[in-house]
């Protein structure tokens, strides 16, 4: 599985998430649980396993649910409440492309967040008849969005992202479901940004070049530190709860 790099050390990074005592309720139970962090590092990840809570982790950060307690801010700005400043400053790559395309073809999918951060639409056809041009993919420009590959609408989607130029980008499984070379290009791609990543997953793989790792657990955050000694900690649970389920299995 390939790895997303630290960014370039001239670049430098905005000043930062904090999260101070966040919790989240989702239907009457406690999803997060007063986490408190200042994360100001360029490459962060997030790991845990399915219903630790790391979506929600993500979408608290992104502003698109509030926390019930305690508070967040996204480079000094509540995400929830300002989401004009939110929108221009930070990018969200959903796992699956097709819950994030919204155009029949890949200019206007593309053009869509200039429209909204207020270009107008001379301007916004421009920046992206540049964009592809720049990625060698001017001929993409009319293409109906369903004839790309799976790999190709998840390029499309970072494009997207980095039209708008954020400075924070939230990565969701970012790599899950991609054919290896489709993986090693975006991770490429991922590796050479000069934004904050703050990337979530459940495969440890994909942290081991991460400035640093949170490992969430019901909520909570057990581990914090260098990938060199969140991942094997973690790998050393999984296998531990893998092995008792299959105890489990054949007691059963
Ligand atoms: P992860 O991304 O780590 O798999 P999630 O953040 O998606 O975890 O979910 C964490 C927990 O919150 C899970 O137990 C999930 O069932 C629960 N949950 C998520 N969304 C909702 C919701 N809208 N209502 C009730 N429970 C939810």
């Amino acid at each position: 599985m390939p790895e997303l790099s630290p960014p370039k050390p001239s670049h430098k990074l905005s000043p930062g998430i904090d999260l101070a005592s966040a919790s989240v309720r989702l239907g009457g139970r406690v999803v997060l649980d007063g986490l408190s962090l200042r994360l100001t590092e360029g490459r962060i990840g997030v790991l845990g396993r399915n219903g630790s809570g790391k979506t929600t982790l993500l979408r608290l950060i992104a502003g698109l649910i509030a926390p019930d307690r305690g508070t967040v801010r996204v480079d000094g700005v509540d995400p929830f409440r300002d989401r004009k400043a939110t929108l221009a400053a930070l990018g969200i790559l959903f796992q699956n492309p097709d819950h994030q395309i919204l155009f029949p073809t890949v200019e206007e999918e593309l053009a869509f967040g200039l429209l909204q951060q207020g270009l107008a639409a001379a301007d916004a056809a421009g920046r992206v008849a540049e964009l592809l041009a720049a990625e060698g993919r001017a001929h993409w420009a009319k293409a109906p969005v369903s004839t790309l590959s799976q790999g190709q609408r998840h390029y499309l989607c970072l494009l997207a992202v980095l039209l708008m130029e954020p400075q924070t980008i939230l990565l969701d499984e970012p790599l899950a479901g991609l054919d290896l070379p489709t993986q090693a290009r975006l991770a490429r791609r991922f590796a050479a940004l000069p934004q904050r990543l703050v990337t979530i997953t459940h495969d440890p793989a994909v942290l081991r070049e991460a400035d640093r790792v949170l490992w969430l657990e019901a909520g909570r955050i057990v581990a914090d530190g260098p990938p060199d000694e969140v991942i094997p900690a973690f790998s050393a649970e999984m296998a531990r709860i893998g092995a008792r389920d299959a105890d489990a299995d054949l007691a059963g």
